[in-house]
């Protein structure tokens, strides 16, 4: 295994053995060509998120895990399902001012081609979804996924359409009981937002110092100190930590979200992975400390609770990573594997 790992490129090939991938199905990852197009900013690649991190970590997923990833174009949907899902979960006229007119918050000026992509990000969840549901993979992985700041009627902090909620509310339909954590270093406040009214929990660990400034997810007077802010009538649970807080304050927080997890156990867990907590300089401003060997261990715990109650079955979405070029795809490979290999 190569779960601690801070080599950045590709590594050795992990054997997995063919009872494991009959057990547990093939890793499904989604993934297209058409998440390259998602170059915000300038366009140039110098934004935080350039999409060449999924790229990345799909190779690293691939060559790792020989013969045990299954990748799937979302492209191979048919558009008009997917636009349905995503009106499902949105507001019509902001779903067309995107899609048909090409024009968010997240961009300027008009830029067809961008609506077009979060449709095919949007996708990847849904291919997963469809896997998962049909019991063909327990694990699946969409990089361009878990866009949680998204909100019912507009984009935020450069996620458009919340394709979490949209699986969440998906498992819910089809009999399952989800959960869903984010351990993103932002809060997932959209998610937790258009969940709300819902029996679905959303737990997130955050740092409560920065965006999304929200009073939902954190304590406003207690911003910059570890605190919680938990509805609990709502089924929505924060742990809020410090800047600068590293491994430990994740996995205090991890610590009380498994406790919750053991108490709602459910049927299939939705992971927003968010590798933006990694120390080292990255392109965002972000100064929490998590390391590799934090990330393993909280993926870790992800695959224990989901053997304990939900049969081995975990949603995994990139979220937010700025560090595209290095550390983020070789920490969300880590993560994959690390839930993949330990599941059964
Ligand atoms: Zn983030």
């Amino acid at each position: 295994m190569n779960t601690t790992s801070t080599q950045l490129g590709a590594t050795a090939p992990i054997a997995v053995s063919a009872a494991h991938v009959d057990s547990v199905g093939p890793l499904t990852v989604a993934y297209s060509p058409d998440f390259l197009v998602w170059m915000l900013g300038s366009g140039d690649g110098s934004h935080p998120t350039n999409p060449v991190r999924a790229q990345l970590a799909t190779e690293f997923l691939v060559s790792e895990l020989a013969g045990a990833t299954s990748v799937l174009d979302p492209t191979s949907l048919d558009r008009a399902t997917v636009r349905a899902a995503i009106e499902s979960v949105h507001e019509h006229g902001f779903v067309s001012r995107v899609v048909d007119d090409g024009l968010d918050a997240q961009w300027s000026g008009r830029r067809p081609e961008m609506g077009q992509t979060a449709m095919t990000m949007f996708a990847g969840t849904m291919v997963a979804v469809e896997n998962m549901l049909a019991g063909t993979s327990k694990v699946a992985f969409n990089p361009q996924g878990a866009k949680h700041h998204a909100a019912f009627d507009g984009s935020s902090g450069f996620c458009v359409f919340n394709d979490m909620v949209w699986a969440a509310l998906e498992f819910k339909k089809a009999g399952l009981r989800p959960l869903y954590l984010d351990w993103d270093i932002h809060a997932g406040d959209g998610t937790q937002t258009m969940l709300f009214e819902t029996d679905i929990p959303t737990l997130s660990i955050h740092n409560g110092a920065t965006f999304p400034y929200d009073g939902m997810t954190r304590e406003l007077s207690l911003a910059g100190t570890r605190h919680v802010s938990h509805h609990l009538e709502n089924h929505a649970f924060n742990w809020c930590i410090e800047d600068e807080d590293g491994d430990d304050a994740l996995a205090w927080a991890l610590g009380e979200a498994m406790e919750v997890i053991d108490e709602y156990q459910p049927d299939v867990i939705l992971l927003a992975a968010g590798a933006d907590g990694m120390g080292g300089a990255n392109n965002l401003g972000v100064d929490n400390t998590y390391t590799y060997a934090g990330f393993t261990a909280a993926a870790h715990s992800v695959a224990e609770v989901a053997n304990r109650w939900a049969n081995g079955r975990v949603l995994i979405g990139g979220a937010g990573g700025y560090q595209p070029l290095t550390h983020t795809p070789r920490v969300w490979a880590n993560v994959v594997e690390e839930i993949y290999l330990g599941v059964n």
